[in-house]
């Protein structure tokens, strides 16, 4: 296994649509135990393949609260029924200092390919229904970004250009998805 590079805002991978894998093979498995690897050291509980700078429709997930403990490996997921409303302030791995608050579905059901490459259905609320939302959006092309104002994006995207490189590996208190 690798750690990889987590690339930043605006880096154009992140903002494009990404593509299907035809199954899960060896290549696609590695990349999912790499992406484990780097979410686990960066830290964070979610990490979509874009964010590693793969526009390959792939996430891992580990929100590894005590009740929920599961590590969630998917290719091709899709969310096939929601629910409700749910609001949380979120943050990201590819926008450092940066959070918004975000209403999103507060249960959803996804379907998807686990690492064997089997169909598997995730029943999930509250925060794990949060980071799947948040990471399925990653796939899409849409970031924690596009969830504000021009004018606060563009603020966001000035300081990025000062150079916030420089505080990169910064602790945040929050959860990074
Ligand atoms: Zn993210």
């Amino acid at each position: 296994m690798a750690i990889l590079e987590i690339l930043t805002y605006p880096a154009p991978v992140l903002q494009a649509v990404s593509e299907a894998v035809d199954g899960v093979d060896d290549e696609t498995r590695r990349l999912m135990e790499d992406m484990l690897e780097t979410m686990y050291d960066a830290p964070g509980v979610g990490l979509a393949a874009p964010q590693v700078g793969v526009n390959k429709r792939i996430i891992v997930i580990d929100i590894r609260s005590e009740e929920d403990n599961e590590i969630i490996m998917l290719a091709n997921p899709v969310i096939v029924e929601s629910d409700g409303k749910f609001t949380y302030e979120e943050g990201c791995l590819s926008l450092p200092e940066f959070t918004v608050e975000v209403e999103r579905k507060k249960e959803v059901t996804v379907k998807g390919l686990d690492v064997e490459g089997k169909e598997v259905v995730i029943d999930a609320e509250d925060f794990l229904a949060i980071v799947l939302q948040h990471e399925i959006d990653h796939l899409d092309g849409i970031l924690l970004v596009d969830k504000v104002s021009r004018l606060k994006r563009d603020m966001y995207r000035r300081k990025v250009k000062k150079g916030l490189k420089a505080v990169k590996k910064e602790k945040s208190e929050r959860e990074n998805i």
